[in-house]
């Protein structure tokens, strides 16, 4: 009789390619530089993986929370991840190995530490009064039809970036959804593989209870790509396609997404918001559930503050609408970049000119949420770090305590 074959299994980490949206999340996140991409997929290396975790509970989608136990000898390479359109199906492990190890991972306290710095930037779980979010109810194998019911231009007819509000209407069909969730659209077609797009994430901009109120709609405020980031012309795939939808047109969408990018629903809660551009999709849709409380005569006597930075008042998404709002309603501060003959103004500028009022809110039950350009993010970082110590306030450790608290929300591409 021959000895018993002893096979060494791994508890190997994958992402899905049909629901990862290639946001980048995972591969910023982890302590160890395990995952990379190319202009597809995003897959991680089972040499370097220690299976810690870090990268799950950031990622929008759950396509990184997959372990398939595999024989280590026999673990997918980068490149089988690299040429996967889908995951494989579960291998099975012979009847008569003898299984060894289950998982061969170590973490060891330094990628602990390495990994808290790295996730520090952002709660990763829910204001504790969130609504309780549904997720992935529609995948891009069962992808949910919508009908446009709306298309139009944000942005001033003659200025340079073409900004879309979009309305898709779900009718009678399942879609529940909350501010600060986001949904993948499906562009029809193929890429230039011969493949179909993979799915593109937009945060909603319409309040829990629809766009039309009580209607089971949404919207999104969609900026039309014309470059690619060193600014060379193209088209981007999904924005194009989306801003040139007519009213009727189908629409394939994926999602619910989004675990912890959720307002609080307490009252007495503020919400202090820092955005640029179509970053602003998140706050409209915050800013609008509120209001609908309010005149609803279900008034949250939380305070809003909103800081938000465009090029110009031509380009500011929702600039008409939201010179509406009362300053008893909101106290709005916006910052342009590029109107002639006035200094250059970023959000972080606005920030510190306001600091005692940014103070003020940050002393009390206050949830933060920033969301748009990632250049942004460090510089509004030391903004609130700069009004803090103005004050005599340790922005570290109340930055620290938001985040363990889910009341430090950060979404920045
Ligand atoms: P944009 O028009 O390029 O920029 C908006 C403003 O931000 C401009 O005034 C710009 O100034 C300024 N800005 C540039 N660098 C900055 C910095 N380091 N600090 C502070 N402000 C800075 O914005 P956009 O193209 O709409 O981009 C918004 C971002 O939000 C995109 O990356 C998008 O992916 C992301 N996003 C969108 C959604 C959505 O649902 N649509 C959701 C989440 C995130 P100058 O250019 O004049 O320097």
């Amino acid at each position: 009789m021959g000895a018993t074959e002893t096979i060494v299994l791994i508890n190997q980490h994958l992402i899905d390619p049909e629901v990862c949206i290639r946001c980048n999340t995972c591969e910023e996140t982890c302590p160890i530089d395990a995952i990379t991409h190319d202009d597809r997929n995003y897959v991680v290396n089972p040499d370097i993986c220690n299976g810690c975790n870090a990268c799950v509970p950031p990622c929008p989608t759950g396509s990184i929370d997959h372990w398939h136990a595999v024989p280590k000898s026999a673990a997918y390479s980068l490149e089988d991840q690299l040429s996967w359109d889908e995951l494989p199906a579960l291998q099975e492990v012979p009847a008569d190995a003898v299984v060894s190890a289950a998982v061969d991972s170590v973490v060891t306290p330094a990628d602990t530490l390495q990994h808290n710095a790295a996730v520090s930037n952002t709660s990763h779980n829910a204001p504790w009064s969130a609504a309780h979010p549904y997720l992935n109810l529609y995948g891009i194998k069962n992808p949910l039809t919508a009908t446009v019911a709306g298309n139009f231009r944000l942005t001033d007819a003659d200025a340079e970036s073409d900004i879309r509000h979009i309305v898709l209407d779900f009718g009678k069909q399942f879609f529940p959804l909350l501010e600060g969730q986001s949904i993948g659209i499906v562009p029809p077609g193929l890429d230039a593989s011969g493949k179909p797009h993979y799915l593109r994430m937009y945060s909603v901009a319409s309040a829990r209870d629809g766009e039309r109120e009580s209607y089971n709609n949404l919207a999104l405020t969609v900026k039309r790509v014309v470059t690619d980031h060193e600014g060379k012309a193209a088209l981007g795939v999904a924005s194009n396609y989306l801003c040139d939808l007519n009213k009727g047109d189908k629409v394939q969408v994926t999602g619910p997404f989004g675990t912890s990018y959720l307002m609080p629903n307490h009252a007495g809660s503020n919400i202090l918001m820092i955005c640029t551009g179509t970053g602003s999709a998140p706050m409209r849709a915050m800013t609008e559930y509120r209001r609908r409380l309010a005149a609803n005569g279900k008034p949250v006597d939380g305070k809003l503050m909103l800081f938000f930075g465009a090029r110009k008042p031509q380009e500011l998404p929702y600039f008409g609408p939201l010179l509406k709002l009362p300053a008893s309603f909101i106290d709005m501060h916006l910052a342009f970049s590029r109107v002639e003959g006035e200094p250059r103004a970023y959000v972080q500028d606005k920030l510190r000119a306001a600091g005692p009022a940014v103070v003020e809110l940050l002393k009390g039950d206050t949830y933060i949420y920033i969301c748009g350009l990632k250049g942004m993010e460090a510089g509004v970082l030391d903004a609130l770090r700069d009004v803090c110590i103005a004050a005599g306030l340790d922005w570290s450790s109340l930055q620290s305590r938001m985040v363990a608290e889910g009341r430090f929300h950060v979404e920045t591409y």
